[in-house]
């Protein structure tokens, strides 16, 4: 297929998701919801849950798979983590990995709690969004998530937050998808649930909580897409203007330094920390 065709259609996918993530979650969103706080924190949990697990279950496929068609698109030139290293260390990198996920739970309910008690003006009823509403507002969130993102990240990478925190994620010198939430807990809050929640809370009552949860799921896949290690054309990161895809975030984790966002790369590109290797 062409590059410009696989282009238009990974593009037209991202706003057909907005669309079907839109009609699914009206299909079964409840007519009258008291406990909004509960409502809040339970959907947000759920919604994270279920893309991680369809998501990081597609790219262990792709890892086991033998298709030439997929080994073509591995980012960097380095064996697995599984491969290359003695399956003492590798055993261990699973045992840390099962110990964090579990941390992970319990963090991401107790920042949707205190998010919720902060600010909680979200709309639940039916006045559901529209498409437009999704993308506009979507694209909003993604930019206050990059902003918090990229400062965050770069405090991770000074030498005290880098040795006591942030080395746990850099563990990965060659990412693997469910790496992408592998982090200390401080890392965890400051780095990922705060900048994905920080828009939703500041748009409050403009914002549907339907739009808040298509954007969980976005960015959920998101970050799990960037640290796949692949590079697939069908990729609609590749494709969008000033967006951080995979190839980016590989380069990262190689060097240890430089391609600091998350979303854009117009913060690299202006305070002069992108990677062109
Ligand atoms: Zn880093
Ligand atoms: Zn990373």
């Amino acid at each position: 297929m062409q590059l410009s065709l696989i282009k238009v259609c990974s593009i037209t996918g991202l706003f057909v998701y907005f669309l079907i993530g839109k009609i699914c979650l009206m299909c079964v969103w409840p007519n009258n919801i008291e406990e909004k706080q509960l409502f809040f924190i339970v959907s947000l949990y759920v919604v994270h849950l279920i893309t991680y697990i369809i998501v990081n279950g597609f790219y262990m496929a792709c890892y086991e798979s033998k298709s030439k068609y997929i080994s073509k698109a591995k980012i960097e030139q380095k064996p697995w983590p599984w491969d290359g290293k003695d399956s003492k260390v590798w055993q261990e990198m699973k045992r840390l990995y099962w110990k964090n996920v579990i941390i992970n739970q319990f963090i991401m309910i107790g920042v949707a709690y205190s998010a919720s008690c902060f600010k909680l003006d979200t709309r639940f009823d039916e006045t559901f969004p529209t498409v437009f509403e999704i993308s506009w507002q979507i694209l909003v969130f993604g930019i206050i998530e990059d902003v918090l993102f990229y400062f965050s990240h770069r405090l991770l990478h000074t030498p005290y937050f880098y040795g006591k925190v942030h080395k746990v994620h850099h563990i990965y010198n060659i990412t693997v998808s469910w790496s992408a939430e592998f982090a200390h807990p401080f890392e965890y809050i400051l780095g990922n649930l705060i900048p994905v929640i920080a828009g939703p809370i500041l748009l409050g009552y403009q914002t549907h909580m339907i739009t808040i949860l298509v954007f969980v799921g976005l960015a959920t896949h998101k970050t799990l897409s960037d640290h796949s290690g692949f590079n697939f054309p069908w990729d609609v990161y590749q494709h969008l203007p000033l967006t951080t895809h995979s190839e980016f975030h590989s380069k990262h984790h190689s060097l240890n330094t430089g391609n600091y966002s998350s979303t854009f790369t117009y913060l690299d590109d202006l305070l002069g920390t992108t990677i062109n290797k």
